[in-house]
């Protein structure tokens, strides 16, 4: 793909596989990067073969362009002719290969839902599928096609649905008063909390999406009148409640709340709603090492969104004229040292921890952003539950290099709130000194938390290194990562560039720990 990451394409071959579902990147020939691919692009060299013509096609004409020198891919029912991009492709040719000549979408969506084909491949577009083989998403449940075209503030009726869907699939309600508007969604999922629920509004748009484990419910509706800026968000957690408050623009009686967009009112798995974008403001840019900073971006007013841990967002920038989006974990503003409160987000600011690459696409765009420019975030995704950790003895964090990204969240989140912890070991996998992000933090918080310990690995130390050095080993694991206890309950969490993670797998399973044991962080 086109975008960003590692490969955009088929999902990678088991020896490739890291853990859960990480994914191989391999080296591309000079002249193969994304920028030389937008190059091309943007060359008006005719990629499709058809000189601009958009055409219908069979199944069976797609089937017959199954060749690396004649390769069509179909994704959600648009062919692309991918032949010209083979080379590009970060993930490789024979992952592109695993879809040519068939309907690619699944495989795509295992991969890199998230990554903007459509942008990135839209010079290959060769016409649309006769008939679209491409499933459509699989719904529990969508009101809308009986729900009537205007919402008049009657709780939606049902559909047909099996009893156990039905019991599972959300509804809501509004109501207003003379200043305000507000409504109020009924999750039937007790222990909801404020980080299931995202919310937007912008110019009289409403969205408010609520994730209930691995599917979204999600009301988006054109208000009829306009709002004010400023929104509330309440959860009442125990019985899955909750409401949005937005205020009254001009105080008249709202007769309907509005008109419901085309996803409105629709339960369906997760992996199938798209990516929601919203601008945030770039509110600060500070240093943390000699090539990574922290930027700090605000939400908007009219947005209620906190990134859970463990999980990240998307970031998106138009380069040269082309969509690109790449992933980033939220950190805090800094180690909260006295971890005897949790931490209190106050929900309006993303911190993100950025290495920018000298010859890197995104990270340099990026880092000639100025402070009050806006850049467009995604909402949170990420494979991490809570309740892997909430009953650990022992927590092993495996970070190389910026891989310790999600360690910061999980760090607080586990001395704070994790009371059975005894032990938090960080390894932290780094070129050089120069290297190690939040250095004097981690130290000072290896002081004062006697739970909490952690040790530099160096892979190129200067001569006065008197540290650890080398790169992740079965030898350099086994030492370090020790059950406190013969039997206590231990997850180790590893995050980094794909090798050191694949690799560090690989070492702890020899080791003898379990998958359930082993958390990888990929995209
Ligand atoms: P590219 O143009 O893709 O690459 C240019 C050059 O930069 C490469 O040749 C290489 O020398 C170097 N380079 C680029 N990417 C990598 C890489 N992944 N590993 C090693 N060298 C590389 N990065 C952060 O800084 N902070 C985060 O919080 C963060 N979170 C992430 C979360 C997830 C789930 C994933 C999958 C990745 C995350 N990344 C994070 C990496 C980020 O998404 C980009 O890959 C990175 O910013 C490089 O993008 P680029 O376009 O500037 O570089
Ligand atoms: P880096 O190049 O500075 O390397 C840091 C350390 O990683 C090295 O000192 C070495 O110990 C280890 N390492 C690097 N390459 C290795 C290899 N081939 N085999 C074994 N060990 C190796 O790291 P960086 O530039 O900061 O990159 C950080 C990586 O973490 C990026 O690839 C980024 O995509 C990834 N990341 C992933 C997530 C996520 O998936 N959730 C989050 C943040 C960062």
């Amino acid at each position: 793909m086109l975008n960003v990451p590692p490969q955009a394409f088929p999902a990678p071959s088991s020896q490739q596989r890291v853990a859960a579902s990480g994914r191989a990147k391999v080296p591309l020939k000079p002249g193969r990067s994304l920028m030389d691919w937008i190059q091309l692009t943007k060359s008006g060299k005719d990629l499709t073969g058809l000189k601009g013509r958009l055409i219908e096609v069979t199944e069976d004409e797609l089937a017959k362009h199954n060749k690396k020198e004649d390769c069509w891919i179909c994704i959600r029912g648009f062919v692309y002719n991918v032949t010209p991009y083979m080379e590009y492709h970060p993930g490789g040719e024979d992952e592109l290969m695993k879809a040519a000549g068939t309907d690619g979408t699944d495989l795509f969506d295992q991969v890199h839902r998230w990554v903007n084909y459509e942008s990135m491949l839209k010079e290959c577009l060769v016409g649309r599928m006769t008939v679209k083989p491409v499933a459509a998403p699989k719904e529990i449940s969508s009101a809308l096609s009986e729900e009537k075209k205007r919402l008049n503030g009657m709780l939606p009726e049902k559909k047909a649905l099996g009893a156990s869907a039905k019991d599972l699939t959300p509804s809501y309600d509004w109501f207003q008063t003379d200043s305000s508007i507000t409504i109020v969604i009924y999750t039937k999922k007790k222990e909801m909390n404020a980080e299931s629920v995202v919310v937007d509004c912008q110019d009289k748009r409403l969205r408010g999406e609520i994730i209930m484990d691995d599917h979204s419910y999600l009301i988006e509706v054109d208000l009829i009148h306009a709002v004010q800026e400023d929104m509330t968000v309440n959860i009442a957690e125990k019985v899955g409640k909750v409401e949005i408050t937005l205020k009254k623009k001009d105080n008249i009686h709202w007769k309907i709340l509005g008109h419901p967009l085309e996803s409105h009112n629709t339960f369906i798995k997760r992996t199938d709603r798209g990516l929601f974008y919203r601008k945030c403001k770039l509110a600060s840019k500070t240093e943390v090492t000699h090539d990574t900073k922290l930027l700090c971006l605000m939400l908007p007013k009219s947005t209620h969104l906190q990134v859970p841990t463990g999980q990240h967002i998307y970031l998106k920038q138009i380069i040269a004229g082309t969509e690109v989006v790449k992933p980033y974990t939220p950190v805090l503003p800094s180690l909260p040292l006295d971890f005897k409160e949790p931490f209190h987000r106050d929900g309006a600011y993303i911190y993100l921890m950025i290495k920018i690459y000298s010859s890197g696409l995104f990270t340099q765009a990026l880092d000639h952003l100025q402070i009050g420019d806006y850049i467009s975030v995604s909402n949170p995704e990420g494979n991490f539950k809570k309740s892997q950790v909430q009953t650990s003895e022992d927590l092993f964090l495996l970070a190389a290099g910026t891989g310790f990204t999600p360690m910061v969240k999980l760090l607080n989140f586990t001395l704070t709130e994790v009371s059975c912890l005894r032990t938090v070991k960080l390894i932290f996998f780094n070129k050089t000194e120069d290297d190690i992000l939040w250095r004097n933090q981690l130290e000072q918080l290896a002081l004062k938390d006697e739970r909490f310990e952690v040790q530099f690995i160096l892979s190129q130390p200067t001569k006065d290194w008197v540290g650890k050095q080398g790169k992740i080993s079965s030898s350099l694991l086994s030492e370090f990562v020790k059950r406190s206890r013969k039997d206590s309950k231990v997850l180790i969490c590893i995050c980094g560039p794909t090798p050191f993670t694949e690799q560090g797998v690989q070492y702890l399973k020899d080791l003898g720990y379990c998958q359930e044991e082993i958390h990888a962080f990929t995209a």
